[in-house]
């Protein structure tokens, strides 16, 4: 297979689209995004601070924008229609190409360009398989691995975790 262009697949991904800012400003700071936040009762996220602070200035180097699970919950119940949730998608692009992002998750970046899966499986989860009979296609994961690498590679995905 040879490495094909997103361009020439003609595919548009929407959170790559910057945000019109003219959407982001309709919010008015009820704060029903940061209310129906799961991830924001347990950590330090708030994403009602991240709408109002990201347009005012670059807040790529904060830790929050990584702790957002994209559960969508805000997205579907703000009361303006604001696509919270691909706002922070957005974010976090835009974070990325400035060669930010949290040690964790370029870790698992790594993973998936190395190994093809984001969480590889180790020993102990190759003997629970083996033992519940569940098998492991090596000749087809190789395969596969070398479909992703070569994905991974045209859209420049491991350049831009190497920054
Ligand atoms: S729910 Fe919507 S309008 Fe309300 S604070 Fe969040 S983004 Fe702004
Ligand atoms: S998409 Fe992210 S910010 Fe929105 S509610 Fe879910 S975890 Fe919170």
């Amino acid at each position: 297979m040879g490495i094909i262009s997103l361009k020439s697949l003609n595919i548009s991904f929407p959170i790559f689209n910057p945000m019109k800012n003219t959407e982001i400003l309709t919010c008015f700071q009820c704060g029903t995004c940061h209310a129906s936040c799961p991830s924001g009762k347990y950590t330090s996220l708030n994403v009602r601070k991240i709408v109002r602070d990201s347009v005012r200035k670059d807040i790529s180097d904060q830790p929050e924008l990584w702790m957002c699970t994209t559960c969508y919950n805000c997205q579907e119940r703000c009361p303006r229609g604001i696509k919270v949730t691909d706002f922070v998608l957005t974010l976090r692009s835009e974070a990325v190409k400035k060669g930010k992002i949290l040690p964790a998750h370029r870790k698992v970046c790594n993973f998936l360009i190395k190994t093809g899966q984001s969480i590889p499986i180790d020993d102990k989860h190759r003997d629970i398989r083996k033992k519940l009979g569940l098998r492991i296609d090596e000749a087809a994961r190789k395969k596969a691995l070398k479909d992703v690498k070569k994905l991974l590679i045209s859209t420049g995905f491991g350049e831009l975790i190497k920054k």
